[in-house]
């Protein structure tokens, strides 16, 4: 079965790096970058979902292994969880030009990626990082808390009804948001604290 997860998720990520519908494809191939769609264990209980790759990550084809990403593993040492015991990965798979936000057309193009990628994993917990993904997770779900604040919903246990069953998504503040803010550094880790309970 491991084996079979593995196949599917290998021929996801080979649409991904043919995607050439995307507008970020050219800019990808232009700069000799990858598409990066995501690490980690297959069968983890927790993934964590960011916004969409850096300069870094594209230039590796990893995720967050930029400075967010040295945070993010901090973040995850401090809970004692091992970042290869979770999946890692972005709602948008290709690096926007100058990190500007993806456009609601590359989200709608990308969106089946990471809705098929949830569904191959099967996860107990959905963190998401940012409010980016937050709102789209909480849309895709159709979520109550949908058009909430992530202001007022970080840090919550929320419960989702999906096709594979219930998920808990926690909300998160962006670990790239957080660096230079002491404030939001100091929320975020607290946040982390709850993802304690989900690993075995
Ligand atoms: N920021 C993100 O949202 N994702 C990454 O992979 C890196 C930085």
């Amino acid at each position: 079965m491991d084996n079979e997860k593995a196949k599917q998720l290998d021929r996801l990520a080979d649409q991904v790096r043919n995607l050439t519908a995307s507008p970020l494809y050219d800019f990808r191939r232009k700069n000799g970058y990858s598409s990066v769609f995501g690490e980690g264990d297959i069968n983890a209980r927790i993934i964590f979902i960011g916004e969409a790759p850096g300069e870094r990550e594209a230039k590796t084809g990893r995720p967050f292994v930029g400075a967010s990403g040295r945070f993010l593993d901090e973040l995850l040492h401090s809970v004692g969880i091992p970042r290869e015991k979770v999946y890692i990965t972005n709602v948008v798979k290709d690096r926007p030009p100058e990190n500007r936000d993806p456009t609601p057309q590359e989200i709608q193009l990308y969106s089946p990626i990471l809705m098929k990628q949830i569904e191959i994993i099967q996860p107990k917990v959905i963190a998401t990082l940012g409010r980016f993904a937050m709102d789209f997770i909480l849309k895709q779900f159709e979520m109550p808390e949908y058009g909430g604040k992530i202001s007022n919903l970080h840090g919550k246990l929320l419960e989702a009804q999906t096709q594979n069953g219930k998920m808990v998504v926690i909300p998160l503040f962006h670990p790239a948001a957080a660096i230079y803010n002491q404030n939001l550094k100091s929320t975020l880790e607290n946040d982390f604290q709850i993802l304690r309970q989900f690993i075995e």
